[in-house]
């Protein structure tokens, strides 16, 4: 495989742009060796600029759940750019998004669009102090909110994976109010709730976190949190940027039964553009400006092509419910693939899958918080990663993500990353 081609754009964009990228787990850091530049993409396949093509198991991180450059998504896009790409002005199809949200996310009454999942997760903090006038929050190790200043403070994802999960430049002051638990563990948060009674504005967690590799809520948790939620006053936000309209049409919070106060969105909510949301019970929601007090704006906020993509996209999933079923399908079926490869190999390495989510850990121990993710052997994932790009499969440049499966994979490229799977176990080990 030549990648020639990556690799003097690599070295070229290093000039120009600080580490050559654009968000830092794109630089390979974690996995070694140059990035790979992409040139076009195509339902189950990415290109890169030498033409090589590889199997597709991010996705986008997420967002193309149903493959890439969906023709129904396309058409949408070029149709709403003949009237004209920004207005800075209400739209009839703002509406109808929110309205359609509504609809499929339990926990929302009303929403607001906004252009990425940091500002989601940023804005739906500052609405829950202005609500309960409390400035400190719950934020667990090793989950993954976007890089508003607030949130990076045991951050997963790219944090961790470049070795920064407290980012220098977050002053101690912003720190101090962000208080961190492990997760999956109540008593944890009892006790800070007990230190810090009558102060704590918001518990915000990915309730099924992927940003530290994907790790599943045990029996009992996040009902647990929402007891103790209620109990204390404390708004309840499920970030569900990964999540929502992921593992269900609905998000976690309708698979598990546990409805939050506020719920954050991104990444399928925009069908490939930049799209964010927040959104919750209607007495908090009417806390933003300008139905109250706390101010939050956007010049590009519900922009009418990415908004027309997110409508087509959301519109698709509520009214196709096989979609999950045959998302369920491939992931169980690469899953327990994989798990039968390692263990005929003799290590059985812990993989946790929901849905269309999964990671590998090369740790045989349960993973189930940060601690145990951190118990991974990364340096083999790095192997693991290589050889899997080179026999044609893209996964997620780094331990600390989940990848995200999409419905354009058949059974044929499932067998075909199995495949791959079982040579590259086979060289790494
Ligand atoms: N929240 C979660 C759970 C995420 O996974 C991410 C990004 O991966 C974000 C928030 C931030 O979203 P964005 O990258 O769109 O700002």
């Amino acid at each position: 495989m030549q990648i020639s081609e990556s690799k003097r754009l690599f070295a070229h964009a290093k000039n120009f742009i600080p580490g050559g990228v654009n968000s830092p787990v794109r630089a390979f850091r974690a996995v070694g060796g140059d990035p790979i530049f992409i040139k076009r993409a195509d339902g189950a396949f990415i290109y890169d600029e030498d033409d090589n093509a590889y199997i597709e198991l991010i996705n986008s991180w997420g967002p193309m759940i149903l493959g890439h450059n969906h023709p129904m998504i396309r058409e949408a896009v070029i149709a709403a750019m003949d009237n004209g790409t920004s207005f800075g002005a209400p739209t009839a199809r703002e509406v109808e998004i929110a309205e359609l949200i509504v609809s499929m996310v339990p926990s929302v009454e009303k929403v607001r669009m906004v252009n990425s999942g940091t500002e989601a997760t940023m804005s739906a903090i500052r609405v829950a102090r202005g609500y309960t006038g409390r400035d400190k929050f719950i934020k667990m190790e090793g989950h993954y909110h976007g890089h508003g200043d607030s949130f990076l403070i045991a951050a997963g994802s790219g944090a961790i994976t470049m070795g920064h999960p407290d980012s220098p430049g977050v002053t101690e002051g912003t720190a101090k109010d962000t208080l961190l638990a492990p997760y999956n563990d109540l008593e944890a948060i009892e006790r800070l709730v007990e230190a810090n009674r009558g102060e704590i504005a918001a518990l915000i967690l990915e309730p099924v976190p992927g940003n530290m590799g994907l790790t599943l809520p045990l029996p009992g948790y996040l009902a647990g949190l929402r007891e103790i939620c209620t109990r204390e006053g404390i708004i309840l936000i499920f970030d569900e940027v990964m999540t929502g309209f992921r593992l269900a049409k609905g998000g976690a919070q309708e698979l598990f039964g546990v409805t939050p106060d506020m719920t954050t969105l991104g990444k399928i909510i925009g069908g490939g553009m930049p799209v964010g949301a927040y959104g919750g019970k209607k007495e908090i929601m009417e806390f933003v400006s300008p139905a109250g007090p706390v101010y939050q704006a956007g010049t590009l906020s519900g922009n009418p092509i990415a908004m027309a993509a997110g409508l087509t996209m959301l519109n698709y999933l509520n009214s196709h419910p096989e979609v999950y079923t045959r998302l369920n399908e491939i992931g169980m079926q690469i899953a327990s693939g994989m798990a039968s490869i390692n263990h005929r190999f003799g290590h059985d390495f812990t993989i946790n899958q929901l849905g269309s989510m999964y990671s590998l850990f090369f740790t045989e121990d349960a993973v189930t918080d940060f601690e145990s993710a951190k118990k991974s052997d990364t340096l083999l994932f790095g192997k693991y990663f290589q050889a899997m790009l080179h026999r044609g499969i893209y996964l997620a440049p780094s331990q600390y993500e989940s990848l995200f499966l999409s419905t354009a994979l058949t059974d044929d490229l499932v067998g075909k990353i199995l495949q791959a799977h079982e040579e590259s176990i086979k060289e790494i080990l």
